[in-house]
C-alpha cells in the first residue's frame, strides 16, 4: 500500500463492517489505504469468538456492498425476511407483511459478513491490515497516533495525513475530538439491557419456527426478537430493563429465568434447551445513542459509521446507515476527486440530519415493537394505512418502507412519517373497524388529505 504522486496514504481506524467497506471504497478510488483493528483477526477465531450473531440487511447496506461488487456473496448467505411474526402471550402467532410482495430484509451473520469483507480487503493489493492494534491517543495537532500492539505488549507512534475514525460507539479517534473547542457530544443510554439467547435447529438442521420471518415477542414494557441462521437456529434477543420488579436485577437464579420465560414466552422455551446457562453466561450489554458534531478535524479526520452516530438497533438501520455514509462519500470522491476539504465538508453536511433522523426513528420503533404493536387499534391503524398506501401508492409510501426499502434521506423519511401520523390521528377516531375505510366520510377525509399532497 504505497501512496503515488497523485494518491496518498489514508489510515483506517477500526476494520470492522463499516471499516471494511469503507476501505474498499477507499481503495477503488486509487487509494493507498492502512487499517488498524483492536481485535485479532476474527478469521482465525475459534468457534466461541465467532458466535454467530445476526444483523438486519437492508437496501440501504445492499446498494452500499453492491457499490464495491460483493453483494451477489452476500446475497448466498443471507436468508430473506419478508415480515415480522408475533407471538402473543399464548403463543398464538400474528404475520405482517413488511413491504409489497418480494421486498424483504435479510438476515446476515455478523461475523460471516466481517470475514467475507476481510478476505476482500486482504486481497486488495491497495490496502494493507494489520490486526491486534489498538489506537490509545490520536494527536490531532501533531498528526499521529499512537497503537499497542495487544500481542506483543508494544506501543509505537504512527503518523496520519488523513484518519477516518470507524471505531464504533466508543470511537478513540471522536475521544480525541471531544477535547477540541467547539465539539458538540451527547450520549444517552436506555433503560434496558440486551441479551443475546438461542433457539436451537429442530432435527435435521430445520428452522423449528417460520424461517422467512422476523419474529417478535412484544410484551409491553420488554421484548424478545428472534432472526433466522443458516444453520436452522435462530438467535435472539431479549430487550429488558436493567431494573425494577421485572428486570434483569430480579432473575437472580435458573429456576427463576425458566419460571419467568415459561410464563411470558411458552412458545420459544420449550425451543430454547441452553436456556439458563445462556442466560447467566452470556453478557447483559447496554444501549446507547451517541450524537457528535463536526463529524471533521479540518482535513485531516472524518468520522463515520458508529463512531459518528450510534443508535439503538430497533430499526435495524445501524449498520445500513454507516454502509449508507461509504455510499455518500463514494459519491462526493466521485464529484471532487482529492479536494478532501469540499468532501469532508459536503459530507457532514449531509449526514448529520439523517443520522439525527434515524437516532429518532430508531427509539420510535422501539416503543412501536415493544408496545403498540400488541395493541389492536394501533394494528387497524397499520391496516387502514396499508389501504390508503394502495389506494394512493404515489403519496403514501409507508414511514417502515421509505426506512427500509428506500433511499431516501432518512430525515424526509421521518418527516413523512410525522406528517402521516398527523393524517392518521384525524381519521382513526372515525374508524372502528376495517370496514369502516370505505365510508363516504372516511373516504372523503383521506381524498382532501391526499389531494393536499399532490
Ligand atoms: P463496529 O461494528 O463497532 O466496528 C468498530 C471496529 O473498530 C471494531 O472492529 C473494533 O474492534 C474496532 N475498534 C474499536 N476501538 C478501537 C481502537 N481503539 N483501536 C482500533 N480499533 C478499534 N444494524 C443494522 O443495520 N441491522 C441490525 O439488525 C442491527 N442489529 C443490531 C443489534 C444489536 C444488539 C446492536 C448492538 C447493534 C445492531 N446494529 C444493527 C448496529 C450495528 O451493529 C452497528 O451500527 C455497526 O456494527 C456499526 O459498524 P461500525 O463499523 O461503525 O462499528
Amino acid at each position: 500500500a504505497s501512496p503515488t504522486a497523485e494518491t496518498e496514504l489514508l489510515t483506517i481506524m477500526g476494520g470492522g463492517l463499516v471499516g471494511s467497506l469503507l476501505a474498499l471504497y477507499l481503495a477503488q478510488h486509487g487509494h493507498a489505504v492502512e487499517m488498524f483493528e483492536r481485535r485479532p483477526d476474527i478469521r482465525k477465531a475459534g468457534p466461541v469468538e465467532a458466535r454467530s450473531i445476526n444483523l438486519a440487511l437492508s437496501d440501504r447496506g445492499w446498494r452500499a456492498l453492491e457499490g464495491v461488487g460483493i453483494a451477489d456473496s452476500v446475497r448466498d448467505v443471507a436468508i430473506a425476511m419478508h415480515g415480522r411474526m408475533m407471538h402473543d402471550p399464548h403463543g398464538q402467532l400474528t404475520y405482517q407483511p413488511y413491504g409489497q410482495e418480494g421486498q424483504a430484509i435479510y438476515s446476515v451473520s455478523r461475523a460471516g459478513l466481517n470475514r467475507r469483507m476481510l478476505d476482500l480487503v486482504e486481497q486488495n493489493p491497495r490496502i494493507r491490515v494489520a490486526f491486534n492494534q489498538q489506537c490509545q491517543r490520536v494527536d490531532l495537532r501533531q498528526q499521529i497516533v499512537e497503537m499497542l500492539d495487544t500481542e506483543r505488549g508494544e506501543s509505537r507512534t504512527v503518523p496520519f495525513r488523513r484518519l477516518f475514525g470507524v471505531d464504533g460507539a466508543y470511537s478513540a479517534v471522536r475521544g480525541a475530538m471531544q477535547r477540541t473547542e467547539r465539539f458538540n457530544y451527547s450520549q444517552h443510554y436506555l433503560d434496558y439491557g440486551y441479551k443475546e439467547l438461542t433457539i436451537a435447529a429442530a432435527s435435521g438442521g430445520e428452522w423449528a419456527l417460520e424461517k422467512h420471518a422476523l419474529h417478535i415477542w412484544p410484551r409491553g414494557q420488554y421484548m424478545m426478537i428472534a432472526l433466522p441462521n443458516l444453520d436452522g437456529s435462530f438467535n435472539c434477543t431479549l430487550f429488558f430493563p436493567f431494573e425494577g420488579p421485572v428486570s434483569f436485577e430480579a432473575l437472580q437464579t435458573p429456576a427463576h429465568v425458566r419460571a419467568f420465560f415459561e410464563d411470558v414466552f411458552p412458545d420459544a422455551v420449550p425451543l430454547m434447551p441452553e436456556l439458563e446457562t445462556e442466560f447467566f453466561e452470556n453478557p447483559t450489554s447496554s444501549l446507547v445513542t451517541v450524537r457528535c458534531y463536526p463529524w471533521t478535524y479540518h482535513d485531516a479526520v472524518l468520522l463515520l459509521g458508529d463512531a459518528a452516530h450510534a443508535i439503538v438497533p430497533f430499526y435495524g438501520q445501524g449498520m445500513n446507515a454507516g454502509f449508507e455514509d461509504c455510499t455518500a462519500l463514494h459519491e462526493l470522491l466521485t464529484r471532487h476527486g482529492r479536494d478532501w476539504n469540499v468532501i469532508f465538508r459536503e459530507f457532514q453536511q449531509q449526514r448529520k440530519p439523517n443520522a439525527d433522523a434515524m437516532a429518532d426513528l430508531a427509539v420510535y420503533n422501539f416503543e412501536e415493537m415493544r408496545d403498540r404493536v400488541a395493541d389492536p387499534r394501533f394494528l387497524l391503524q397499520k391496516k387502514i394505512e396499508s389501504k390508503i398506501s394502495t389506494q394512493y401508492p404515489d403519496k403514501w409510501l409507508p414511514l417502515y418502507s421509505q426506512v427500509t426499502f428506500s433511499h431516501l434521506p432518512y430525515a424526509e423519511a421521518l418527516a413523512n412519517g410525522q406528517a402521516q401520523e398527523q393524517i392518521m390521528q384525524c381519521l382513526m377516531p372515525h374508524i372502528q373497524t376495517e370496514e369502516d375505510y370505505q365510508r363516504p366520510e372516511v373516504q372523503q377525509l383521506v381524498a382532501a388529505e391526499m389531494a393536499a399532497r399532490a
